[in-house]
């Protein structure tokens, strides 16, 4: 098989390892061949992952969440202090 459109029709199925054992033979035939469809094997791949992502939460570190609260409470002050003396804008102090 070197048909490029054929594998990666067939490379959802061949990621979740739905092939038949003859198709899998050819895709993986392919794959080692072809590397655009291998580069595209390994995106598939990817995003299974991401769709098999635990439910279980994933803790989040005390200062990711300080530096989240430090950048919303910064966004609700004026961004831009005017020094009427200069025409360079200063950006507010960190508290
Ligand atoms: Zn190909």
């Amino acid at each position: 098989m070197s048909d490029c459109g054929l594998v990666r029709s067939l490379l959802l199925s061949w990621v979740d390892e739905k092939l038949p054992e003859d198709l899998k033979v050819q895709v993986a035939e392919h794959l080692a061949a072809c590397g655009a469809c291998a580069g595209l094997e390994k995106t598939y791949r990817a995003t299974a992952r991401l769709g098999n992502w635990p439910d279980e939460e994933i803790p989040v570190p005390g200062r990711l969440v300080g530096a989240v609260r430090e950048a919303v409470e910064a966004a609700k002050k004026p961004e831009i202090e005017e020094d009427p003396d200069e025409k360079i804008a200063v950006p507010p102090k960190p508290v």
